[in-house]
């Protein structure tokens, strides 16, 4: 009785009896586009070369894409290489957005987990191209309420999807092919569709013959943001020049430990931008 007395007094000296326990805003899930008549063909676990061809053959039909990029999944982004196709998708008009770091499977995070995957790659796309991302697509669509919570807090709204092309598990593209058959065949009033630039059918023969379809069943082939009618980045700024002399990482510690794990040694201290090297040898498909 007293103890309980006693704590019911110190919580109301700190001002907290009232304070039931407080809920955290959930970031919105997007999986279905809101505006009629677009599809917004996204591309998830690039950057990768065979982004060239899809944003070559969405131009050349009057559209635009949307680019989910990881941090480190089939190379650096900070690789030369990678650098540059960021910078060409989003240069280009593309909707450039977050697929996290690592491509982790954020439900099965802590919450300083979460974060981290997510602020390492906004900081990439902050530096590539200036911007803040408000889009956020979780690793194999797999989230909880600590990912909303998470994603609300940094201001970002989770997309997913409503049509999978299946490249990623195994599909032809053949069979590829015959799902965005049946989806323009359906004819729904829009369509949110997931692919991934990182297969090269998907970009040679699926994206090409997917665009076509859905140009002529009457689509209009837009960004994410603008199938949904929202704003592509919370804020766009000055992207950051690739110089060691004015890396903040000089200046910031926090940046060493945290590039640690993906760097390899090099002199001087100078880890975090530099001395990668690219392990897509050729880069043949840049224009
Ligand atoms: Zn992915």
């Amino acid at each position: 009785m007293f103890a309980s007395l006693f704590v019911t007094v110190a919580l109301a000296l700190f001002g907290c009896v009232s304070a039931a326990p407080q809920k955290r805003a959930l970031a919105q899930v997007y999986s279905k586009c809101t505006v009629p008549n677009t599809v917004a063909l996204t591309f998830d676990d690039g950057p990768h070369v065979w982004l060239y061809d899809i944003s070559k053959a969405l131009i050349a039909a009057g559209g635009k894409g949307t680019f989910f990029f990881n941090g480190n999944n089939y190379g650096c982004i900070y690789d030369d290489a990678n650098i540059k196709r960021v910078k060409y998708a989003y240069d280009k008009g593309h909707q450039v957005a977050s697929h996290t770091w690592g491509h982790e499977n954020l439900a099965t995070l802590t919450w300083d987990q979460i974060h981290d995957e997510m602020w390492r790659v906004e900081l990439a796309l902050q530096r590539i191209c200036g911007v803040q991302p408000a889009f956020m697509r979780p690793p194999f669509g797999s989230y909880n309420d600590l990912v909303r919570e998470a994603s609300a807090i940094r201001g970002q709204k989770l997309a997913i999807w409503d049509f999978d092309s299946g490249d990623s598990v195994g599909l032809t593209a053949q069979q590829s092919k015959a799902r965005y058959d049946d989806v323009v065949n359906a004819h729904p009033s829009n369509i949110l569709a997931l692919n991934h630039d990182t297969i090269v059918t998907t970009s040679q023969e699926v994206i090409p013959y997917a665009i076509q379809k859905l140009k002529a069943a009457g689509y209009n082939l837009v960004t994410l943001a603008e199938c949904l009618g929202q704003e592509p980045y919370q804020w766009v700024g000055t992207p950051q020049v690739k110089d060691v002399s004015e890396l903040d990482v000089l200046s910031d510690p926090s940046l060493h430990s945290l590039a640690a794990p993906m760097v390899s040694p090099a002199p001087f201290g100078l880890t975090f931008y530099t001395h990668y090297t690219d392990t897509h040898k050729s880069d043949t498909r840049y224009p």
